[in-house]
C-alpha cells in the first residue's frame, strides 16, 4: 500500500532537511497519496472560538502569557451562542473552543457551561448530536477532563510544543513541567477524548532531528489529531517579565529570536505536515492560521502538503485583537462572516472539497485500520 513505510526517525530528519528523493514536490505528492487513501481528499472545518485570553501560564513565547501587557477579555454567553449558531449556519459541523489556561473552579464550571450550552443549542435534524466540540484549554486534572467529556466535548487539543524535554524547559518557567504535560496527554486519552497534539516549528535552536522525534512522539501518544504551525515571535511575549522563577526579567533574546527566516520556517512546516501524514496516516492534520501569517496562501500550501482540517476563526471581531499569540496574526480585522466564506474558498483553491454538517472525526479515532503495529 502507498502508506506502508517503516519508520526511521533519521530518514524523517533527512526529509525535513529537503533530502526526500525527488525533492519537496515528491514529498508532498506522497503525503497526498497517503491522505487520499486513508482519510480522503475532503477538508474538515471547525469554527475556532477564542473565548478568553486570561491565562495563568507564562509560556515564554506566547503573546497572551500571564505577564504580557495585553488587555484581557472574556466573551459573553450571548457572543458564544451567536458564534455557535454561525458555525451551524455555515455548515461547519464542529467547533473548537480555545482559551488561555486557568484551573480555578469558576473556570472549570464556565467551560462545562459553555459545552453544555453549545450542545443544547445546536442539536437539530441536520446535526442530531449538535456541533462536535474540541476543547483547547490546557493542562487540567483527570476529573476535570472527565467532567468536560461528560458535558459533551469529545476532542481535545493540547500541544506538547516540543517533545524534547530540554528545549521544552528553555521555553517555559520551571513550574510548567514537561512531565506534567505528557501526563495530561495520557489522561486525556484515558478519559476518552480524541487526542490532538502538536508542536511549534522553527523554535530557536530546534533541529530537524528533534522535529523528527516529535513525529515519533505523536505516534507514541497515539494522537488522533495534529495541529502544528511555525514559531512566530511575539513582542508582547519578548518584553514581559518571566514569572517568579525567572527572576522577573524578560526572556533572554536567544530563546525567542528565530534562527530561521520566515521562508525557512514556512517550508519546514510544510515538510513537517507531509512527513507527519506519511508516518501517521489516518489522523486529522490542521493547516493552521500561523501558516497564513508567513504567507498569504500558507494554509492552501498546508492542504497541498497533506493537511485536511481548516479552522476558520469565529471569534467576534471586537475580541480578535486580544488573542494575538504571535505578531502579525492574520484575520484580526475580519468579521466572522468573512472568515466563514473565505475558508471554503481556500479549500477550493487548493482543489479540495469540504465536508459540511458533520463532525469530521479522523478515521484514526473511529476505526482501527492503521494502528501501531498494523502497517504492513
Ligand atoms: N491555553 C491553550 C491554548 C492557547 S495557545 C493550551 O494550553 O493549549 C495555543 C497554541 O498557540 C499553543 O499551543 C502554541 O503552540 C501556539 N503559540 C503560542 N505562541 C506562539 C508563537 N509565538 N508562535 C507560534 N505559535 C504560538
Amino acid at each position: 500500500m502507498t502508506h506502508a513505510h517503516a519508520i526511521d526517525s533519521r530518514e524523517v530528519a533527512a526529509w525535513l532537511k529537503g533530502a526526500y528523493p525527488g525533492g519537496d514536490a515528491a514529498l508532498f505528492a506522497q503525503a497526498r497519496l497517503v491522505q487520499d487513501e486513508l482519510v480522503g481528499p475532503e477538508v474538515r472545518l471547525r469554527g475556532l472560538l477564542e473565548v478568553s485570553n486570561y491565562c495563568g501560564c507564562d509560556c515564554l513565547y506566547c503573546g497572551i502569557r500571564r505577564n504580557a501587557a495585553v488587555p484581557r477579555f472574556d466573551l459573553s454567553d450571548a457572543d458564544i451562542g451567536a458564534a455557535a449558531d454561525q458555525c451551524v449556519a455555515a455548515g461547519f459541523g464542529s467547533m473548537t473552543v480555545q482559551a488561555g489556561e486557568r484551573r480555578d473552579q469558576a473556570f472549570v464550571e464556565r467551560v462545562t457551561g459553555i459545552v453544555t450550552a453549545i450542545k443544547e443549542r445546536t442539536r437539530s435534524e441536520r446535526l442530531p448530536e449538535g456541533l462536535g466540540i474540541t476543547l483547547s484549554v490546557g493542562e487540567q486534572s483527570t476529573s476535570v477532563y472527565s467532567q468536560w467529556r461528560a458535558a459533551g466535548a469529545h476532542r481535545y487539543l493540547l500541544r506538547i510544543e516540543t517533545s524534547d524535554p530540554d528545549l521544552f524547559a528553555r521555553l517555559h518557567p520551571a513550574r510548567q513541567r514537561y512531565e506534567t504535560r505528557v501526563a495530561a496527554l495520557r489522561s486525556l486519552k484515558a478519559t476518552g477524548f480524541q487526542l490532538g497534539t502538536g508542536v511549534m516549528i522553527g523554535i530557536p535552536g530546534q533541529s530537524e532531528e528533534q522535529l523528527a522525534a516529535d513525529i515519533i512522539f505523536f505516534r507514541d501518544v497515539d494522537a488522533d489529531m495534529i495541529g502544528m504551525g511555525p514559531y512566530i515571535p511575539s513582542r508582547a511575549a519578548m518584553f514581559a517579565p518571566v514569572s517568579a522563577d525567572g527572576g522577573g526579567a524578560p526572556p533572554s533574546a536567544d530563546v525567542l529570536t528565530p534562527d530561521r527566516s520566515p521562508r525557512e520556517r514556512l517550508r519546514l512546516t510544510l515538510r513537517m505536515i507531509a512527513a507527519t501524514r506519511i508516518v501517521l496516516g489516518d489522523v486529522n492534520i490542521a493547516a493552521t492560521t500561523a501558516l497564513q501569517a508567513l504567507s498569504a496562501t500558507g494554509r492552501e500550501a498546508g492542504l497541498r502538503a497533506g493537511a485536511n482540517v481548516l479552522m476558520p476563526i469565529v471569534t467576534p471581531v471586537q475580541a480578535r485583537g486580544g488573542y494575538q499569540l504571535y505578531d502579525g496574526k492574520p484575520c484580526v480585522d475580519e468579521e466572522s462572516a468573512a472568515c466563514a466564506a473565505c475558508t471554503p474558498w481556500r479549500a477550493a483553491r487548493a482543489g479540495r472539497p469540504v465536508i459540511r454538517d458533520a463532525w469530521g472525526d479522523a478515521p484514526h479515532a473511529t476505526t482501527s485500520a492503521y494502528r501501531k503495529g498494523d502497517q504492513s
